[in-house]
């Protein structure tokens, strides 16, 4: 029998209701109680954090290039024209009350960067989260499906910019999505399908509805899983999408396109300087509907630009210039162990001349240096004795040859 007094001070319930019962100074909580109050106050926290409005500073678009300069190299173009949009969607953001008041309603204005694989898309839209200190998530076009089919609906992607800004629903509004490989949701052919095309027209026009702005229920945690879950309305007039693709051919798209615009004009030819190598500069949305975009969704995606490949001086760039470049995060790496970590510059170019001779890109510098660095990584931290580590091209060239990508040439 539990002693008389010694039940909850807040319901009243008796020790032996109880699973447990804690006594505090002058009073007893109980189990039951507690989890009572742990869910009151995360209600009043949600309700708390929903209320205030983050603080953004609003870089100007020259300072927010700056930005991303030191994280993303070469790209001009493609910096500029996203500084500018990024600069305006937060500024109608701001003054929405006011342009409304006016009746200037300034419009979202969403971007498509196109460029082949590994240039930098993600990391342009990544940095750009980064700066504005708002919640931001990557989402690939190629696992969406029309509601219904095998798949992820395109309202997954918001439940995962909800997750990101953990569940506060103001925050996850004003975020940004970065949606790659939005050409591979391209409708096959010119003509508009009569059959279901579930994976390609279906996928752009439930898309439409993120991007232009509206009221879309979302699933808080994801998926189809959890058919009881309670829906969270989300407004998404005020997230930024920011889309990419490779758009494999797009360039001859273009060329035509360039080609017959010409014919029919007195061309002046000495003005017309068509740099053909570089022929994804002059993309239109013209050129996305021809590729099978359907034109409302290139119609939400108002803002194009492009991605130039990299070169043998831009991925040299890449190694050891960006803030957080690779060649830093590994003298990072060693200086907590007290190992000073230097390249030659010859291992660093002979890095780059694999990453461009096996069509790596970017990401091959990665895979080409983790390959060479594993064998240090795992010996040296157990050695008290090394305290500097030169790479030498002869190390790099070793270390090389017994990676599966040199093997790749062999076979
Ligand atoms: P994409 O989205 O175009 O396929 P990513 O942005 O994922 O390419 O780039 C892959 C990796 O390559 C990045 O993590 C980054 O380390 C590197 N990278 C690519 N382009 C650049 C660039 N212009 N400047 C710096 N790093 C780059």
């Amino acid at each position: 029998m539990s002693k008389i007094g010694e039940r909850c001070s807040f319901c009243g319930r008796e020790k032996r209701d109880t699973n447990m019962l804690i006594a505090g100074l002058s009073a007893h909580i109980c189990d039951y109680c507690i989890t009572q109050a742990q869910l009151i106050m995360e209600e009043e926290m949600a309700a708390k954090s929903q209320k205030h409005t983050p603080d953004y500073t609003l870089l100007k678009p020259v300072e927010i290039k700056k930005y991303l300069d030191q994280y993303v190299i070469g790209q001009d173009e493609a910096k500029r024209i996203l500084s500018v949009a990024v600069y305006n969607h937060y500024k109608r953001i701001f003054h929405a009350k006011k342009a409304k008041e006016e009746d200037v309603e300034i419009e979202k204005s969403n971007i498509i960067l196109v460029g082949e694989t590994g240039t930098g898309k993600t990391l342009l839209a990544r940095t750009i989260a980064k700066m504005l200190h708002v919640p931001f998530c990557i989402a690939d076009a190629t696992v969406l499906t029309e509601a219904g089919y095998v798949g992820e609906d395109v309202e997954s992607i918001l439940s995962r910019l909800l997750q990101v800004a953990d569940y506060n629903i103001a925050a996850a509004e004003r975020g940004i999505v970065f949606i790659d490989e939005i050409d591979k949701i391209a409708r096959k052919s010119d003509n508009p399908s009569i059959t279901r095309d579930v994976s390609g027209e279906g996928v752009q026009q439930a898309l439409l509805k993120l991007l232009e702005g509206a009221i879309v229920n979302v699933p808080p945690q994801g998926g189809r899983k959890h058919p009881e879950q309670k829906m969270i309305q989300i407004n998404t007039q005020n997230i930024l999408f920011i889309t990419g693709g490779a758009f494999d051919g797009i360039e001859k798209k273009i060329g035509t396109r360039l080609q017959t615009n010409m014919i029919g004009y007195t061309v002046d030819k000495s003005k017309q300087t068509l740099d053909k190598e570089n022929l994804l500069q002059y993309v239109s949305p013209v050129d996305l509907k021809s590729y099978g975009l359907i034109p409302e969704l290139v119609g939400r995606l108002p803002i194009v630009t492009f991605m130039h490949s990299l070169d043998r001086e831009t991925l040299r760039k890449i190694l050891t210039e960006p803030k957080n470049s690779l060649v830093k995060q590994f003298t990072k790496l060693f200086e907590m162990d007290n190992i000073k970590l230097s390249f030659e510059e010859e291992a660093l170019n002979f890095i780059v001349d694999k990453s461009i001779e096996f069509k790596l890109g970017a990401r091959g510098l990665r895979s080409i240096l983790e390959a060479v660095m594993t064998d240090a990584m795992f010996e040296l931290p157990s050695k008290n004795t090394t305290k500097t580590l030169r790479i030498s091209v002869a190390l790099v060239e070793e270390k090389f040859q017994l990676t599966t990508i040199a093997r790749l040439k062999v076979a």
